[in-house]
């Protein structure tokens, strides 16, 4: 019990298992409204993707480095009475990253639109226009995929249905790179706007075309570095639930979640220690917790044939590089295209041959200190202590659903912190 609430707390107690992003947003609403709130993480440090490495003076993100929707985390804060402002600092980066083809060119993304125009006119002339009916198309989309939808459950039939015409109308049926290639020609521009469903494991030649919402949402609401690295996020949100009166338990691996007549009644923790609760949200990866902590119960929906036949999102490899050298001339965030783009993809997703390369896509990151905080901003080098530099080639085909280092599939907009759903979307089929 945190620090200035009562020794009995008779508020319905909560239990979320997991302390990502999705876990601790969950733990925030819950405890906002009323609940008391028991977080219980197997790791010995919360964050889940989000969690740090540190070794030799370096401080790593395991996983994510940038957040591209800050507002859905200032929703978080302002739920808890507070300020995000007095506990995290986000640095705008400007470019957001750089695209380096294999022909040597570059496309630099940023919130500057007639810089973007001009990089599109270097590459292309004859695009520009198509570029704009682009824009214009991923502004509708963001609209509507995003802010519209983006906070709606689709756990019915009927929910689907009822937003049919609206997906048709906006050609969700396509795939990203098709409804890009319907508007530019140039291919180097094609990838430049059509890649963004790799951030989350997808195949920009089979996932929707929502996914060209993102080219519309990063230059909405800009691309930004947390100082000090996405661990002061993580931390930041753990505060907000212990000042809301709540727990967060490291170590504590949940088993199983305790079902009576169909309702979860708590958990039983590997310790074997029992935890009772009025609910219990779980953002553990949805496949785990199905087959895992779900084991032996009826499950209409998500029964293990149904389990068996989903396939997940890929895993990654993720190499972490401390350097104190400044690299004067690498910008921020570098994403380096090899000359087998489709080719590459089609190896690596399900369905195709092996992979034969893995160094066709890798991204380099460096993230802000306070010293280099100006040099963020302007998208330039950071300076010379706790750099983070991370290739994530990727490439497992049918990786195990509770592989940790896996990407997920929450849309990377919401850094799974508006709700804890991202953990359902996780096993959709794709
Ligand atoms: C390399 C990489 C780079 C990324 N880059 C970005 C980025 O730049 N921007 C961005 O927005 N997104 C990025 N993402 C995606 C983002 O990290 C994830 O979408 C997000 O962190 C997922 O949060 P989550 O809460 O849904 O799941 P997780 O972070 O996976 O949280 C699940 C938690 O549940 C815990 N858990 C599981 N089982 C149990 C159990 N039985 N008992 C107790 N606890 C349990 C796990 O230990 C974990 O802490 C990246 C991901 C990766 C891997």
């Amino acid at each position: 019990m945190a620090d200035g609430w009562p020794l009995v707390d008779d508020r319905p107690h909560a239990v979320v298992i997991g302390s990502g992003f999705g876990g601790l947003a969950a733990a925030v609403r819950l405890g906002a409204r009323g609940w008391r709130v028991t977080v219980l993480e197997r790791l010995d440090q919360p964050g889940g993707r989000a969690r740090v490495h540190r070794q030799d003076g370096f401080t790593f993100d395991a996983g994510p480095t940038i957040v591209t929707a800050p507002h859905l985390f200032e929703e978080l804060w302002t739920l808890a009475g507070r300020r995000m402002a007095d506990d995290v600092t986000l640095v705008p980066v400007d470019p957001f990253y750089r695209i380096r083809f294999h022909d040597g060119s570059t496309f630099d993304c940023s919130t500057d639109a007639e810089a973007m125009r001009a990089q599109v006119r270097r590459l292309s002339p004859s695009d520009l226009d198509g570029y704009e009916r682009f824009l214009a198309f991923s502004k509708e989309l963001c609209r509507v995929g995003f802010e519209e939808l983006g906070a709606k459950p689709f756990s019915r039939v009927s929910d689907m249905a009822r937003i049919a015409p609206e997906l048709v109308r906006l050609k969700a049926y396509r795939s990203v790179h098709a409804l890009v290639a319907g508007f530019v020609k140039d291919e180097r521009l094609r990838q430049a706007l059509s890649f963004h469903p790799l951030f989350v494991g997808g195949n920009p030649f089979r996932a929707s075309s929502l996914y060209a919402l993102i080219a519309w949402l990063e230059r909405r609401w800009g691309v930004h570095y947390v100082m000090g690295g996405i661990g002061r996020l993580v931390e930041g949100l753990a505060g907000l639930v212990r000042g809301l009166g709540g727990a967060v338990r490291l170590n504590a691996e949940v088993e199983r979640i305790l079902v009576e007549n169909g309702r979860a009644t708590g958990v039983k923790l590997a310790s074997g220690e029992m935890i009772r609760a009025d609910v219990v949200v779980s953002n553990a990866d949805s496949g785990f917790t199905y087959s895992r902590l779900l084991a032996g119960e009826t499950r209409r929906r998500w029964n293990d044939q149904k389990l068996n036949k989903s396939s997940y999102s890929m895993s990654l490899f993720v190499w972490r590089f401390g350097t104190r050298k400044h690299f004067a001339e690498l910008p921020h965030h570098l994403i380096l295209m090899g000359p087998r783009y489709r080719g590459l993809l089609d190896d690596i997703f399900p369905g195709s041959a092996s992979p034969r390369t893995f160094r066709s896509i890798c991204t380099g990151r460096q993230r802000p200190t306070r010293r280099s905080r100006r040099k963020a901003a302007t998208g330039s080098m950071c300076s010379r202590r706790s750099r983070t530099c991370s290739a994530a080639p990727t490439g497992r085909r049918r990786p195990s659903p509770i592989a940790k280092g896996s990407r997920g599939s929450s849309t990377r907009p919401s850094c799974g912190a508006s709700s804890a759903r991202s953990s359902l979307q996780r096993s959709r089929r794709r």
